[in-house]
């Protein structure tokens, strides 16, 4: 309703009240209530002053009530803005993959909610060679490549992260030994199996090794960093290209 007309009712109401109230403090001849200058002011009065006294307020209100909705929808924009950035924050910019600080949050959530799990690092072999011999922007490429290889071999509930320059970590939610080695495994053949040929020319190998440590209750986050650390050293000392979990070791 417009706020002419919302203020034209309030001025009628007033005028009725005005009249009313008239009637009972100054009593008129028989039927007529009130009439002449009284009945004048009656309506003159609520019209000059209810009137636009009321159509201030009603407009002041309608300003308010655009204003608050105004207010909401920035405060929508800045949750969803600030959901944005808390969320770019944990993501590598590069790959799109969590970042260190974020897996290992992620990881210690999972830790706690499941008991079993086991914790890889995956590291692209002979890396700086390929930067060397193709340059940054192909190893770049490539780090995209075995980005996207890790990721495929996983399943939706694992976590995966970019943990250093060309070092990533995967975290097996709930998997126990039998299964922690097939996915390490199925991650080494995935990367292996990459058909990447920088500029068009002859394919260009790739391939990672792992490191595994299961996750035990008593050990502490860098306990499992240090074993895993220490398995993916044993795999690069072997020869690279191959898992070492738990003692156990599958090589290609
Ligand atoms: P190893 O098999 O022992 O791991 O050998 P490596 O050459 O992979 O290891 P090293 O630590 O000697 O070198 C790592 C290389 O990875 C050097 C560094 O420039 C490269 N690297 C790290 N991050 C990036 C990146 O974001 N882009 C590119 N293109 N190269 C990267
Ligand atoms: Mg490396
Ligand atoms: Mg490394």
């Amino acid at each position: 309703m417009s706020i002419l007309l919302k203020s034209g009712l309030v001025a009628a109401a007033s005028i009725i009240a005005s009249i009313a109230i008239s009637a009972l403090i100054v009593p008129g001849d028989d039927f007529i209530l009130v009439d002449g200058w009284a009945l004048a002011m009656c309506i003159l009065c609520p019209l000059v002053i209810a009137w636009p006294a009321s159509a201030y307020t009603f407009w002041q209100k309608s300003k308010l009530t655009d204003a608050l909705t105004a207010l909401k929808g920035a405060h929508a924009d800045l949750a969803a803005a600030h959901a944005r950035l808390a969320e770019k924050a944990r993501r590598d910019d590069m790959t799109g993959m969590l970042n260190r600080e974020a897996f290992f949050d992620e990881m210690d959530c999972a830790r706690r909610a499941f008991g079993r799990g086991t914790l890889l690092i995956v590291d692209a072999d002979n890396f700086k060679q390929v930067n060397d011999n193709w340059g940054h922007l192909t190893g770049d490429a490539a780090l995209l490549e075995i980005c996207d290889a890790i990721k495929r071999a996983v399943r939706s509930d694992d976590i995966v992260g970019r943990i250093g320059g060309e070092e990533f970590a995967v975290y097996l939610t709930d998997a126990d030994h039998r299964e922690s080695m097939i996915a390490a495994e199925r991650i080494r053949t995935e990367v292996a199996s990459i058909a990447f040929s920088p500029r068009g020319g002859e394919r260009l190998a790739l391939s990672v090794s792992i490191g595994g440590a299961m996750n035990r209750a008593a050990a502490q986050l860098a306990d499992l960093m240090r074993e895993a650390d220490r398995r993916l050293y044993e795999a690069k000392r072997r020869g690279r290209n191959r898992v070492i979990f738990s003692g156990y070791g599958v090589a290609a």
